[in-house]
């Protein structure tokens, strides 16, 4: 799940407390590139006895296209753990920049300061580049915000930015991370190319497959569990929760793990 320490809508606080409400147990906070909301996060989950599972959503590159990794930390983040998230919110800065500059050349002129404001003053992500240009009356929503100008293969989508995804896994092996490739059904790839960016994370020492993020189709998840049996890669299930509303099921929809999922608790005990 997301906090606003990278794009969600709620403060860990708030997600603590919505989490409660639906009586989840354990919670994995997993923002974008950053471990800047596990502090509240922690306080909160001591508050309501919730088990919380520290990790980050981690970008990285794989054939010129951004790959989301769930990295989760169930034994603790280790000093090196801390280091990966020093990397990534500095590559997530420089980002930042470049993207100004690429959408001054459409003469689009935002500066860092009103993106950063609406990053609730930590780095900002493509969302919140989304929510200045419509502001700005750029664009009328987010959408547009991606279609037009930030989303793959536009202006604002800078490339050769991140750590290529075989050197993205080293750094996170080593720092201890249970690593498992995010939503393999988001990204705009053929069925065919799918399951070679899914044997290249296998290949580079990633441990588990996303079998379910958010809302999917049935016969896909039967098929992701599939194909992470034949490539012993564990299986891994997430909401990507982001927001309240129709967009993402509420924490804890979903009530039971497909049987082929073992929880992490018992993979690692
Ligand atoms: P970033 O990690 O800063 O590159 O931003 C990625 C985030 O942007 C994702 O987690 C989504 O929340 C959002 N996003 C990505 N693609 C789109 C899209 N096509 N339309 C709307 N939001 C998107
Ligand atoms: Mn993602």
């Amino acid at each position: 799940m997301h906090s606003t320490a990278s794009d969600g809508a709620l403060t860990p606080t708030e997600l603590l407390t919505l989490a409660a409400e639906k009586g989840l147990k354990e919670l994995a906070l997993t923002d974008h590139d950053t471990f800047a909301g596990l502090q509240e996060a922690r306080t909160a989950a001591r508050d309501f006895q919730i088990q919380l599972l520290e990790g980050m959503e981690f970008s990285c590159a794989w054939k010129g296209m951004t790959v989301h990794l769930v990295a989760l930390w169930p034994q603790g983040l280790s000093e090196a753990a801390w280091e990966v998230a020093r990397i990534q919110e500095e590559a997530r800065w420089s980002r930042a920049e470049k993207i100004l500059i690429k959408l001054a050349k459409a003469d689009i002129h935002l500066t860092l300061d009103e993106v950063v404001a609406q990053a609730g003053g930590r780095v900002p992500g493509r969302p919140h580049f989304a929510a200045c240009l419509i502001a700005g009356g750029h664009v009328k929503d987010q959408g547009q915000a991606f279609r037009k100008l930030l989303g793959a293969g536009k202006l604002g989508d800078v490339k050769n930015h991140w750590l290529e995804l075989s050197d993205a896994l080293s750094l996170l092996l080593s720092a201890g991370a249970f690593c498992s490739l995010a939503h393999p059904l988001r990204y705009k790839l053929t069925r065919s190319k799918r399951v070679r960016l899914i044997e290249a994370f296998a290949a580079a020492g990633g441990q588990g497959l996303e079998a379910v993020s958010g809302r999917q189709d049935v016969a896909q998840t039967a098929s992701l569990i599939k194909l992470a049996a034949t490539l012993n890669l564990q299986l891994s299930w997430g909401s990507d929760f982001h927001a309240p509303g129709p967009a993402c099921p509420a924490p804890g929809a979903y009530a039971t793990l497909p049987s082929a999922c073992q929880p992490l608790s018992q993979l690692l005990a």
